[in-house]
């Protein structure tokens, strides 16, 4: 049985793949194995607020499975982080991380808060506070943390800066080595070209791949749920290779553009007004008329070609998946479909591209960043895009075959690549 527990749907998503495993004794065991977290961090974090007052954040980080090498995964900032959340996002992180074929395990971390609430000097010492209570954990070859939902690159920089103190590292090679231990770092503290926005792009390679493969042409539509760094970089690469993205959103609501929507005009209108609302751009102008308010929910079931959810969890449920209208699903959050809504949209005829490969664009270039600290280089951002769509476009292929040949959706064909290659590398 699965509901909205992530973690639940995590494990019913394994089930499923499991069936088209071999079946002997051995790897049975290992698959025990691959269901728990190998370490589970509970963090307490006191932060001196503004006014003075010490108040205690709660904090988690899931590492899940390092069988394939150090764990790998975002840290989260979210008011509605949970241990049940973290966990399922670990697990689906060592997912990811095969999926890619990536020498990294999975792990994730979180932390319950609202970080809009916080000034940017409460922000700065509840990073460096988190960083600190999960410091022994961590390093280049033990667990290598990453931005997530909430969290930048410099966040990151916090962190490391943190971790270089409390290891007393003084020698520039030996900084630049510990800087491994976070990736998706700004560039002047050692971050890799390209990072900020290989999700996005990633996306669009993984979705050209697959659109190729469903003889898909033409002039498509598409509606984007999020817009943070995700959702906003999706946005803008769909509309430079010529989709028309009708609708994008954010926590407080979505907006409707029939023109097609302006991703750049459109991000400088939410930043200066601090809400999507009354942002219709298009073409070269913002203009009141252009578009309208929508609900979240709305544009999940918008008429289009490719629907991309790329904010949280859960948001295609066996509720809404009836009403789908998309053809195709581009999943760039973690876990947005819940296993019932998998059913149901597969037998629509509706093809999902699953998170675990669909958004292993970030992790990649972060598997590039870590490479890069450790070796001293400096990669260009022509040679990380092209590595990167390289990968995305075989490994893509792989997990089609796989469909193909086990004549199953695609998550559970990524889930069988993946599960896998991890069994293999289990001891
Ligand atoms: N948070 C991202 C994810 O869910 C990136 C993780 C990373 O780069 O380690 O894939």
């Amino acid at each position: 049985m699965s509901g909205n527990n992530p973690f639940d749907n995590a494990m019913a998503q394994l089930k499923k793949a499991a069936a088209y495993l071999p079946q002997t004794k051995e790897l049975k065991q290992k698959l025990e194995i691959l269901k728990e977290p190998q370490r589970i961090i509970n963090v307490t974090i006191p932060v001196k607020m503004d006014d003075g007052i010490v108040r205690i954040f709660q904090g988690y980080r899931v590492q899940h499975n390092d069988a394939r090498g150090p764990y790998k995964g975002g840290i989260r900032f979210h008011p509605q982080v949970s241990m049940d959340e973290v966990k399922a996002l670990a697990f689906w992180m060592a997912m990811k991380c095969a999926v890619a074929d990536l020498p990294l395990g999975g792990g994730k971390g979180g932390v319950i808060v609202n970080p809009k609430e916080l000034s940017a000097g409460e922000l700065e010492r509840l990073s460096r506070g988190y960083a600190r209570a999960i410091a022994d954990c961590i390093g280049p070859d033990k667990d290598v943390p990453a931005p997530d939902v909430n969290t930048t690159g410099q966040i990151m920089g916090w962190m490391v800066d943190e971790l270089i103190k409390i290891r007393g590292v003084k020698n520039k090679r030996d900084k630049e080595k510990l800087s491994s231990t976070f990736t998706g770092k700004l560039i002047k503290d050692g971050g890799s070209e390209g990072r900020e926005e290989a999700t996005g792009l990633g996306g669009l390679f993984v979705l050209q791949t697959v659109l190729t493969k469903l003889g898909k042409k033409g002039k498509l539509t598409a509606a984007v749920q999020g817009f943070g760094n995700v959702g906003f970089n999706v946005a803008k690469f769909l509309d430079e290779v010529g989709f028309k993205v009708i609708a994008v959103s954010d926590s407080k609501g979505a907006i409707f553009v029939p023109g097609g929507i302006n991703p750049k005009l459109t991000l400088e209108c939410k930043r200066k007004n601090g809400y999507l609302a009354g942002c219709y751009c298009s073409g070269s102008v913002c203009d009141l008329t252009k578009g309208k308010q929508i609900s979240n929910e709305a544009l999940l079931e918008l008429d289009v070609d490719v629907l991309v959810p790329a904010a949280l969890e859960s948001v295609i449920t066996k509720e809404n998946a009836t009403r789908i209208k998309a053809k195709v699903i581009l999943e760039m959050a973690n876990g947005p479909t819940t296993p019932e809504a998998d059913t149901i949209l597969y037998k629509r005829g509706i093809s999902v591209i699953p998170d675990i490969l669909a958004n292993s664009g970030g992790v990649t270039v972060s598997c590039f960043e870590w490479e890069q600290n450790l070796k001293g280089q400096h990669w260009t951002k022509d040679q990380v895009n092209k590595k990167l769509k390289e990968k995305m476009q075989k490994e893509t292929n792989a997990v089609w075959e796989t469909s193909k040949k086990l004549k199953t959706d695609l998550r559970t064909s990524a889930f069988v690549v993946a599960t896998n290659r991890i069994l293999k590398a289990m001891k």
